[in-house]
């Protein structure tokens, strides 16, 4: 049987130097098989797609995880934070699903563990309609600022909070779970509300000093360990620091806590001060960012720690655990990218391991309530309702051989999963460097990480006999037909339109030829304007800020227009928004909102105000649009002229993916190549869904 701690080869070749990560650790009265632990996180699926997740944590107890734990679960009615979607433990019928995500990950060996949120001040309750409760009386602290306040909780209502932790702990215990952990990070769970002096400001014994801020969760923590204490490990997830100075929960007080009560968890799990600090993207976070801020709180426990760091490094992993800075490799998106990767690390497949690129797109299917996406790992939530796998794919259907042109994300993730499927496969590149998009955009300031989606599957795709690679080859409709392969795919991508089209202008902006006039593809490739440059933003993702920064660097003044009330609107579902905005301010650029691009002349730009229309002309030297963009379908339409001739040189089909179908971000490329190998021969679907979903059971 295979218990997931047996190696996929059948051979043991790890390396002795990551010896130390397999160790078995003791969490209370359970032990983990090992030092991967997967710390709680979303997946835009929760009580609405529990199958789809439960499945997607299976898959994570087969790739080898220690611990694996559910994102926030809501332990009580009163709290909630619609309309993010999480799992919830409100009574007995939420059971069969937490149920199931016990039962997926204990399938391969791993403990599951259980994150109980009373979100407090962080829940509005728009869908219960229940007060909300909190240390103080607070206006709702969430991303939605609805028109909701928190009222200050009595005692009564201290003892009530205390009563229903107590029936989450015993459903927690008879779903399954391994370890209750009490969620008190990111800003989100009551627990950091009485612990920071900023949200509670009580002046009875629950407020004041910190043994008294801290006295619910030691009161919740010996009511737990009454309750299920024998079986079940009882963990708490901490903010090293709340970032609101000693006003707030300070990473010098989570020392003094960590003292006082070095006792009192099974472990403790220490996160950064907020979500957007403790999930930073790869361009503003390295690898190990909170380092400094975890050093030394392990020497105050005689308890395992947890930290995370978005480590996908093994080498990093170890440094961590022999430094002493903690005893469990915490990771969330690492966990997402590679839900294989201690298996890999210990079967000495190290470059095998699918890096996360940090480029949070994962997150957004939280912020945006639909379900969560990879750009890594396509196969992310599509476990349950697809049948995907991160590791296997179903083998061939026919000996058909397929040609794949292009090698951006849509063409390479198309070539790598074909060929895993094992069918014969060429995939032919215009230019001398495989990558498409990625491999251009990984040069700008902050996106290096973007190279792994490349790195990755052209490290896969030399080691598979079948896949061949043909650089320096820009095919035409004459080349592909007289080839003869069975099936082809288009993935020629996309280009930056230059005409100022996007969303606030549907219709092209008036441009005086004489005004020289740039596109991010032009900057990619090198030519760069000088001087004053207005960055017109009407794309809201990453592309203008990073060009108003690599300008900035070369010397220009940079004045970033958007039609939006932010910069980089889009990037707040990356939790990138306020750091993207905070670095352009402090890089000098003059960063002007709600401007709409309303034509350019020579030597200006004509903005208006998106509110009263009002104009104002900018004198500038030129312009980067940073709008819409175009496919590069002309070989696909091509092709698809002649599909009468298709059939005379041995053509099946001809299908286009990716950005070179309709531009999208990166993991929409890597998800359609993903798809167009997993669809190949399949049987046509006709008019049935091409995926799985619940529907809620009706009542009476
Ligand atoms: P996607 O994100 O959809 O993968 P990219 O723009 O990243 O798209 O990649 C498209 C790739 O296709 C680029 O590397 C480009 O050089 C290549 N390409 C474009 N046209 C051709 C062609 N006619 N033949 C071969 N490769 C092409
Ligand atoms: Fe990492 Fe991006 Fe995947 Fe999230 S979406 S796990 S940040 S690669």
């Amino acid at each position: 049987m295979d218990d997931g701690s047996a190696p996929i080869t059948g051979r043991r070749l790890r390396d002795p130097r990551y010896d130390i990560l397999f160790e078995p650790v003791r969490i209370g009265p359970v032990t983990a098989r090992n030092r991967f632990y997967q710390v709680p996180h979303c997946n835009g699926g929760g009580y609405r797609d529990p199958s789809a997740a439960a499945e997607m944590r299976r898959v994570k107890s087969e790739g080898g995880w220690g611990v694996i734990f559910t994102e926030q679960v809501e332990i009580h009615h009163s709290s909630e934070i619609t309309p993010f979607i999480e799992l919830r433990i409100w009574d007995d019928e939420d059971l069969p699903a937490l149920t199931k995500m016990a039962d997926a990950i204990h399938s391969h060996g791993a403990l599951a563990g259980i994150e109980l949120a009373y979100s407090g001040a962080n829940g509005p309750n728009l869908y219960t309609r229940e007060v909300p409760l909190a240390p103080s009386h607070t206006p709702i602290l969430t991303f939605t600022s609805d028109p909701v306040q928190a009222r200050a909780m009595d005692k009564e209502d201290i003892r009530n909070l205390r009563h229903w932790h107590r029936l989450a702990y015993r459903r927690a215990k008879r779903a399954g779970f391994d370890i209750l952990c009490l969620y008190g990070a990111h800003g989100f769970g009551i627990i950091q509300h009485f612990l920071s002096p900023r949200t509670n400001q009580r002046s009875d014994e629950y407020g004041g000093s910190l043994a008294n801020r801290a006295r619910l969760l030691k009161e919740l923590i010996s009511d737990a360990r009454d309750e299920v204490g024998d079986r079940c490990a009882i963990a708490v997830r901490l903010s090293l620091d709340e970032l609101a100075g000693e006003a707030g929960f300070s990473n010098s007080q989570l020392r003094d806590l960590v003292a006082m009560h070095a006792d009192l968890p099974d472990l403790w799990d220490f996160a950064h001060g907020t979500w957007e600090a403790c999930s930073g993207t790869s361009r503003f976070k390295p690898e190990a960012a909170q380092e400094e801020l975890i050093r030394g709180l392990k020497q105050l426990t005689p308890k395992p720690v947890v930290g995370v760091g978005r480590f996908t490094s093994p080498d990093q992993m170890v440094r961590q655990v022999r430094q002493g800075l903690m005893d469990f490799i915490g990771a969330a998106r690492p966990s997402i990218a590679d839900p294989f990767l201690p298996r890999k690390i210990d079967e000495g497949r190290i470059e095998d391991i699918r890096e996360c690129i940090g480029c949070n797109i994962c997150v957004t299917g939280d912020m945006t309530m639909s379900l969560s996406r990879c750009t890594q790992n396509s196969s992310f939530m599509e476990e349950w309702r697809k049948g995907w796998h991160p590791e296997r794919i179903r083998p061939k259907q026919s000996d058909a051989r397929v040609l794949v042109v292009g090698a951006g994300p849509a063409g390479l993730s198309a070539a790598h999963k074909l060929g895993l499927r094992g069918y014969e496969v060429a995939l032919a590149e215009a230019t001398a460097e495989l990558g498409g998009r990625v491999s251009r955009e990984s040069r700008l300031p902050g996106l290096s990480a973007w190279g792994r989606v490349r790195d990755y599957r052209q490290g896969q795709i030399a080691r598979m006999a079948n896949v061949g690679v043909y650089r320096d080859s820009r095919l035409s409709a004459d080349d592909i037909l007289g080839f003869g392969f069975s099936h082809v795919a288009i993935a020629t991508g996309a280009r930056w339109r230059r005409d100022g089209v996007a969303r606030y202008n549907l219709l092209p902006v008036p441009l005086d030829p004489a005004m020289p006039v740039f596109t991010p593809d032009d900057i990619m490739a090198g030519e760069l304007p000088a001087g004053v440059v207005a960055v017109y933003d009407d794309d809201h993702y990453y592309m203008a800020s990073v060009i108003a920064e690599l300008l900035i660097s070369k010397g220009c003044k940079v004045i970033f227009l958007t039609p939006s009330s932010r910069a980089a609107e889009w990037s707040f579902n990356t939790l990138e928004q306020a750091a993207i905005q905070a670095r352009l301010l402090e890089a000098g650029v003059d960063v002007r909102v709600t401007r709409g691009l309303a034509s350019v002349e020579k030597g200006a730009v004509t903005a208006r105000c998106t509110y009263t229309g009002r104009l104002e002309r900018l004198a500038c030297d030129a312009v980067v649009m940073v709008t819409a963009r175009l496919p590069e379908d002309g070989l696909y339409l091509a092709l698809a002229e002649r599909r009468e001739e298709w059939a005379g040189h041995g053509i099946q089909s001809v299908k286009v993916i990716g950005d070179a179908n309709a531009p999208a971000a990166i993991a929409w490329a890597t998800y359609a190549g993903h798809r167009y190998a997993e669809e190949l021969d399949a049987e046509p679907l006709g008019d049935e869904l091409p995926f799985r979903r619940e529907i809620a059971r009706l009542k009476d």
